[in-house]
């Protein structure tokens, strides 16, 4: 008996590891998501299918609102519909990266990207999902706006889900040894008595302090003239961004030059319409076709968020302990109210932040609690 269970239960491995490879020649061109991929070991008629597929499509509306970094602690519960979408903003130049962890690895987990067009959103929104065979997602922003991530398990998951979700720039920073704290004029700011706004960033630094270049990529000019002084043109890639480095006190580059990221292109200085000024580099970005853009989120390191500074969860099942209490959309008080409960209430958490549980009401409804107006049932 117990050898034939065994012989079963190989079996069934043997389909499932078989299933996960049903790959179609057409895979090349259209190349499907992890979830797309996964889907095709069930028959789409199948309940479970159907509810996994409703999941999907509730998330896509009934979304949360975030800011990041982000950080969720899960928790562990045995109830199926674990599918969670997120709103947040991103801005073009930054990296989004995305990591779900779970008890076992064994269990998939479907990160799904989608931009926000309208209100309507289906799949076809899906602009980046994790690769099959890990639980991350990384993604470069290439237009500022608004974004979903729905997180999915595999049908039947059981267990909890850690979420983070964080940005980090796509270049390096281009004045050595300094960081964001060197910034003291941003996008934007007055030029010329309003005449003009400033159409980059300047970074303090010591007179001779080397300035690195933030990508690979090649100098296409090198030259002193105009208001940037003594200069250096990046550009990454045939189609990439344009890089600007201006007021330098001397070139250190050769026009033409491929540079490695890091490689140094000239020193600090104070030329051009900066004569006036302490020594610091105008750094600005140019996009094909666009002209300058907002350079900050391409070399801006965003707060950082761990897991660890959040406190072990309480339980899946908890009360309502305040007399009355606010559900909201987003982890603080500012975020819109979607409803109230009332003491003794009781309440699923799927997981935490810092300060805030996520719950899922009876009607799958999902939302925000103070943690301080919750406690174990
Ligand atoms: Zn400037």
């Amino acid at each position: 008996m117990r050898v034939q269970r065994i012989f079963y239960c190989c079996l069934i491995g043997i389909l499932l590891v078989a299933c996960k490879e049903v790959r179609k020649i057409t895979d090349v061109v259209t190349n499907p998501t992890a979830r797309e991929l996964y889907s095709r070991n069930f028959p789409r008629d199948s309940q479970d299918f159907k509810n996994w597929q409703g999941d999907f499509e509730r998330a896509l509306l009934d979304s949360l609102i975030i800011e990041l970094p982000y950080a969720e602690k899960g928790i562990s519960d045995s109830m199926q519909n674990r599918t969670v979408g997120y709103r947040f903003l991103l801005q073009e130049g930054s990296l989004l990266n995305v990591q779900a962890k779970t008890d076992s690895i064994s269990q998939p987990v479907f990160l799904d990207l989608l931009q926000i067009h309208s209100d309507s959103l289906s799949t076809s929104d899906i602009i980046k999902s994790n690769d099959p065979a890990t639980k991350n997602l990384e993604y470069q922003v290439e237009i500022t706006g608004r974004y979903l991530l729905v997180v999915q398990p595999a049908i039947g998951f059981t267990g909890k889900i850690d979420l983070i979700l964080y940005t980090t720039p796509s270049f390096g920073f281009p004045v050595a040894g300094k960081d964001y704290s060197a910034i003291h004029s941003f996008w934007g700011a007055e030029r010329d008595g309003g005449a003009r706004s400033h159409e980059g960033v300047d970074i303090f630094a010591a007179r001779g302090t080397p300035v690195v270049a933030v990508k690979d990529g090649r100098v296409t000019f090198t030259g002193n003239r105009g208001l940037g002084g003594k200069q250096v043109w990046l550009r990454e890639g045939l189609l990439g961004k344009s890089i600007y480095y201006a007021h330098l006190d001397s070139i250190l580059i050769r026009n033409g030059s491929r540079v490695k990221s890091g490689d140094t292109l000239g020193l600090v200085g104070n030329t051009g319409n900066a004569r006036t000024t302490a020594p610091h580099l105008h750094f600005g970005v140019y996009a094909n076709g666009r002209g300058a853009i907002d350079p900050l989120p391409f070399i801006q390191q965003a707060d950082s968020v761990y897991m660890g500074s959040i406190s072990e969860p309480i339980y899946p099942k908890v009360v309502v302990s305040g007399s009355v209490a606010n559900l909201r959309r987003s982890p603080t008080t500012k975020g819109t109210k979607v409803g109230t409960v009332q003491r003794n209430d009781t309440l699923t958490v799927l997981g935490h932040t810092q300060n805030w549980g996520h719950v899922r009401l009876q009607n799958g409804q999902r939302a925000y609690i103070h943690r301080s107006l919750i406690s174990p049932l």
